[in-house]
């Protein structure tokens, strides 16, 4: 069974009053992103990469990565390097692709979650290929668990817990 795991920190910081005018996919045009203090770091083998998400007046995401941090470490504690880079395309985890890529399980760990938040919303934001109905059908279906427990899609998602999506 070939699984993907994830780490995922959600920052919220009280200070995000930053936005920026970028094309949004979603409205066809030019708009207005604000920074929403969520910080997403996933951590996918050696590199770590973090992501300030925004989202648009009607509420499309884009997440702006910030930095890549190397680590010979599997988890955040040594880190090297850190630089800026500029990317013209959001980078979001399209459960399609991981679909194609023979991809069974993908596992996040939340290592870090500031603010109270709802399962479906939260994968609805940080993921490309489902809707929010979709993902709301799998939760009740059990594709998508919290913690090993079938939950409801509105469950509250903390600090230090596990994320399961079964994809097929
Ligand atoms: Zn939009």
């Amino acid at each position: 069974m070939h699984t993907i795991e994830l780490y995922w920190t959600l920052e919220a910081s009280s200070n995000a009053t930053s936005s920026i005018e970028r094309h949004c996919k979603n409205c066809g045009k030019t708009v207005r992103f604000t920074d929403t203090a969520v910080r997403r770091h996933n951590a996918n083998g050696k590199n770590i990469y973090r992501f300030s998400i925004y989202k648009c007046e009607k509420g499309h995401t884009w997440n702006k990565k910030l930095a890549i941090y190397k680590s010979f470490t599997e988890h955040v504690e040594v880190l090297e390097e850190e630089f800026s880079i500029d990317i013209m395309e959001p980078e979001q985890l399209n459960i399609l692709d991981y679909q194609g890529n023979g991809c069974k399980v993908v596992k996040i760990i939340i290592d870090r979650a500031d603010s109270r938040l709802r399962l479906d919303k939260l994968l609805a934001e940080q993921l490309v290929g489902w809707s929010r109905t979709q993902i709301a059908q799998r939760i009740k279906a059990g594709h998508i668990r919290l913690n090993d427990q079938h939950v409801k899609p509105g469950a509250a998602v903390y600090t230090n817990d596990c994320i399961m999506i079964w994809i097929d």
